[in-house]
């Protein structure tokens, strides 16, 4: 069956039509701030306390972009033992014109030091101001979400429910309460 002369153009103009009166989607940034996920991969936030200068985040990061160094401190001890070595963070930077967002670093802090914040307007001039020092990282943190609730059809964590089942076993044993003395033993 051949085609209607001027076929194509009358679908084209209903494909132009039905755009024309759909609601248009143009975000207005910077007018209007996006509403972002709080999950968003933002910039890194540095919690320096939690820091313990183990450089796991620095070695694992595939880009290289994190820079620390620290030095030992001798801690006197208490009553007389041996005393305490602990690292004390000099600086901790990240390049973010290097960092591609992984997010390795995040995963791999035993410590809780490192977060995602969803705040990402800090473009530079001069790509040197990409790396940012202690200080910059510390106060992203002011703009790191608090940790998401739970969800509550979601399984409970492994320690709870361990610490669960445990507790049930104890309470279905008829040997409960406190471990007999020496002269109870039947
Ligand atoms: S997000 Fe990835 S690339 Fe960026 S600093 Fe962390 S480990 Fe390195
Ligand atoms: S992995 Fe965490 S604790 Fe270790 S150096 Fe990096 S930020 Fe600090």
């Amino acid at each position: 069956m051949g085609r209607l002369p001027g076929g194509g153009l009358a679908k084209g103009l209903a494909v132009t039509l039905r755009t024309m009166t759909r609601r248009s989607i143009t975000r207005q940034y910077p007018e209007v701030q996006p509403d972002l996920p709080p999950r968003s991969r933002g910039v890194i936030a540095l919690f320096e306390e939690n820091c313990t200068v183990c450089m796991l985040c620095a070695r694992e990061c595939p880009d290289w972009c994190i820079y620390i160094d620290s030095h030992k401190e001798t801690l006197p001890a208490e009553g007389g033992g041996r005393p305490r070595t602990r690292n004390v963070l000099d600086r901790f930077a990240i390049d973010f014109a290097l960092c591609m967002y992984c997010g390795i670093c995040i995963e791999v802090c035993p410590f809780d030091a490192l977060f995602w914040s969803p705040e990402f307007e800090y473009a530079e001039y001069d790509i040197a101001e990409l790396t940012h020092e202690k200080e910059r990282l510390r106060e992203w943190m002011w703009t790191v979400p608090p940790p998401q609730a739970h969800d509550p059809s979601a399984e409970p964590p492994k320690e709870v429910a361990a610490a669960e089942k445990a507790a049930a076993r104890a309470a279905r044993s008829p040997r409960t309460g406190p471990p007999p003395g020496p002269g109870e033993r039947g």
